[in-house]
């Protein structure tokens, strides 16, 4: 009986094994191949200031041209790098590079932005990760005020207390704490003032229908209410429409990300974009006066 049950268990397992957990181990075996081989590369995109329309900030994105598969994207491979363990060596070659990036920016002489990489829930368990980043940033030379760190609330939540110390440990070394995707979890609101964020990135789910919804209106409204009561910058992602740019430019959001201004570019691209000092340009907006802002 035992045995029988042994025996379809293991017919079981490896039929298994020969589809989903057999991609993934093909997959994990590509992955490593591509960190050794530096094969992947960071993407940025760029976030702009709504008063402005200047860029003051990009975000480091994660991207890998599998030589058979093409294009995979992180949302697939970032959580097998976690899986795995590689979302350790993944972790720190994206943080240098893209501290690499910032500083090569500045010696070009375009003007200082901000610059974002992605933690992921994982990385904030990795032992020393504090330590990691004060070493990239000495390394490099990045000025820490100008290196902001991306964080879920679903990530800071898993371990609310280990995340309370090493966010502190973080925020001593001078950076910036954001967080992402804000309005997808389940966590209480309370933890926003508890830890040391400085910017709230509002989901891309919440601003699609801003302009058609007036439910998705008051909600992405009362985010950016509260994220400045409680002294935060609020940035929206995933802007696609000069409406929903002017929306939130009336209601006094920060900053925005999206496909409006440009999609995820690579190095050499972004390079142009600011060399040539792009900007996001809106209707004008009358203001109170009567008289045009720009
Ligand atoms: P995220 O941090 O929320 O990044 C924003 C995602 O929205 C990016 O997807 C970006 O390409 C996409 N996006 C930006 N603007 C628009 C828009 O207007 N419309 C639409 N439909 N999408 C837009 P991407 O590059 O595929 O990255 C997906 C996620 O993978 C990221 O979400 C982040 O959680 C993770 N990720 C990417 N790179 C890294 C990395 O280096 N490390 C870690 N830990 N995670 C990363
Ligand atoms: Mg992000
Ligand atoms: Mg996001
Ligand atoms: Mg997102």
């Amino acid at each position: 009986m035992a045995a029988r049950e042994g025996q379809n268990t293991f017919r079981f397992f490896t039929e298994d094994l020969n589809t989903a957990a057999w991609q993934r181990l093909a997959l994990e075996q590509d992955l490593r191949r591509a960190l050794e081989q530096e094969s992947l590369e960071l993407h940025y995109q760029p976030k702009v200031d709504l008063r402005s329309g200047e860029v003051v900030g990009v975000e480091a994105l994660a991207r890998w041209q599998h030589p058979v598969e093409g294009n995979i994207s992180p949302m697939h491979f970032i959580p097998v790098a976690e899986e795995t363990g590689l979302i350790r060596p993944l972790g720190e070659w994206a943080l240098r590079e893209a501290c690499l990036q910032a500083m090569a920016w500045q010696s070009q002489g375009l003007p200082p932005l901000v610059m974002a990489v992605n933690l992921s829930a994982r990385q904030l368990l990795q032992p020393g990760l504090a330590d990691m980043v004060a070493r990239i940033l000495t390394e490099t030379g990045l000025d820490p005020a100008l290196l902001e760190l991306e964080l879920t609330e679903t990530a800071v939540m898993a371990r609310p207390e280990e995340t309370s110390t090493l966010l502190q440990e973080l925020k001593s070394l001078g950076v910036r704490l954001a967080v992402d995707d804000f309005g997808t979890g389940y966590s209480s609101l309370a933890y926003l003032r508890r830890y040391p964020f400085d910017t709230l990135k509002i989901d891309r789910s919440f601003i699609s229908n801003i302009t058609t919804s007036a439910d998705e209106a008051a909600i992405a409204q009362t985010i950016i209410a509260m994220g400045h009561g409680l002294r935060l910058q609020v940035v929206a992602e995933g802007v696609e429409t000069e409406e929903q740019a002017t929306y939130l430019r009336s209601h006094r959001c920060d900053q925005l990300q999206g496909y409006l201004f440009s999609r995820p570019l690579p190095a050499g691209k972004m390079t142009e974009l600011l060399a040539k000092g792009s900007r996001l340009r809106l209707p004008a907006q009358p203001s109170v006066h009567g008289e045009e802002v720009p």
